[in-house]
């Protein structure tokens, strides 16, 4: 039989080795020695191939901004979101489209082939807006970017953001933001979280807000978002992002305030490489990770995906279009440790992720959409450990992205000409 690609002696993710055959931009077969013809044929010869990695939090309308007009001294949340304010009114079309497509391109050579970026509202030109609809189209046939209408400056708390908001969604904004922690007051705070909820159950959308980014422990709207979520029949359709305040709740309220979560279906997105260094800013020692509870949250059977958040723009510095690095420095920060727990990390930036997308044909099985990379990584858990290479990028079946594996030449007399970071394995001693 005829295939487009045939990936011969694959890895999967759930430890299966497979050959997965593609045609038509779909997925047809993944089994053991699949025969047949390829116009492309690729040995994965053990490596990894995962569905691709989806970035659930990210903000397209800042990124690789740094250092205009100014670099962040702090590096404190709140000190970039004065730059940002600083920065927005210098913004023009051409160049927020310019720096997304240059960052879709790093995103795609990283594997990530699917984004849900917020963008800000609260500017009455609607930059960010008019030129990420654009993007959006434009890097369709590679990326899937899904946009949040995201009151930066408050939803109550900025006089031109419920109207800039509504104005966004009219224009194919898709999903509904807030940040109901930026409010002036808690009851601000919450009343926003219900006007929000009820215009995306009045126009059948998505809700994603910035949720209790504080440390405050008594920031609590996460309790308010999944009471509307059910009032509202909205289950499944809401995502809470950062909830870092509830690292710093006492053990008892978080006790109620997590199967709350569960039972509402509420998706929760940690944000770990940005809040780790944004969070904990006003703590001497010990200073507070500011990570919500991630392990306890997935016991519970919340389905919890982790973002990127930022990439070289006025909240951090740093950053890669690397989901590995958002994988493994949870696990760092969370105690994520022993082996399900690390597997779970992997599914944090994969398959939870879709599910809080809303994203149809993903996945490595047959009638999937022939979506996918390849790691220079034998398992998820050398994956995350390497950060390893993606040495091949496929969508809809079309290999779009390579990269070599990572080699290294030596000069070191008696010792190996090359070092392979992903074929190494715990040395085996002799022992007597
Ligand atoms: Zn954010």
């Amino acid at each position: 039989m005829n295939f487009d690609l045939i990936v011969k002696n694959a890895n999967l993710a759930d430890g299966r080795m497979a050959d997965i055959a593609v045609a038509k931009g779909k997925i047809v077969a993944v089994e053991r020695d699949i025969e047949g013809d390829a116009q492309t044929m690729i040995d994965a010869t053990g490596r990894l191939l995962s569905a691709p990695f989806i970035d659930i939090h990210f903000h397209m309308d800042a990124t690789l901004s740094l250092g205009t007009p100014r670099f962040n001294r702090t590096g404190t949340l709140l000190e970039g979101i004065q730059l940002w304010g600083e920065l927005r009114p210098l913004l023009t079309k051409e160049a927020v489209i310019e720096r997304a497509l240059r960052y879709c391109d790093l995103a795609v050579s990283q594997g990530i082939l699917a984004v849900r970026s917020h963008v800000d509202v609260c500017d009455d030109r609607l930059v960010g807006v008019e030129a990420l609809l654009e993007v959006r189209d434009m890097v369709q046939d590679y990326l899937d970017l899904q946009l949040v209408a995201f009151p930066q400056n408050g939803y109550f708390r900025s006089p031109i953001a419920a109207r800039n908001l509504e104005r966004a969604l009219d224009m194919g904004v898709e999903v509904v933001g807030g940040i109901p922690h930026g409010e002036r007051t808690m009851e601000d705070g919450r009343l926003s979280v219900t006007a929000l909820c009820e215009i995306a159950a009045k126009r059948g959308l998505m809700v994603d807000l910035h949720c209790d980014e504080t440390d405050d422990p008594h920031s609590r709207h996460i309790e308010t978002l999944a009471y509307e979520t059910q009032r509202l029949g909205l289950k499944g359709r809401v995502a809470g992002s950062h909830l870092t305040s509830m690292h710093s709740m006492d053990n008892y309220y978080a006790s109620k305030l997590l199967p709350l979560i569960a039972e509402a279906e509420v998706h929760c997105i940690p944000n770990p490489v940005a809040n780790v260094v944004l969070q904990g800013r006003h703590d001497t020692y010990p200073k507070r990770r500011g990570l919500m509870r991630v392990p306890e949250l997935m016991a519970l059977g919340v389905n919890v995906a982790f973002g990127q958040d930022s990439c070289m723009d006025p909240w951090y510095s740093l950053g890669n279009a690397d989901m590995l690095e958002a994988a493994n420095v949870a696990i760092h920060a969370t105690h994520m440790t022993s082996h399900d727990a690390m597997k779970a990390c992997f599914a944090a930036i994969t398959d939870n992720a879709a599910k809080t997308f809303g994203l149809e044909g993903y996945g490595v099985a047959p009638g999937c959409n022939a979506d996918f990379v390849l790691l220079d990584a034998r398992d998820p858990i050398e994956a995350i450990r390497l950060r390893a290479n993606r040495l091949a990028v496929v969508r809809r079946g079309k290999v779009i992205s390579e990269t070599a594996p990572h080699v290294s030449t030596l000069s070191l007399p008696g010792r190996p000409r090359t070092v392979e970071p992903s074929r190494y394995a715990p040395v085996e001693f002799a022992t007597r």
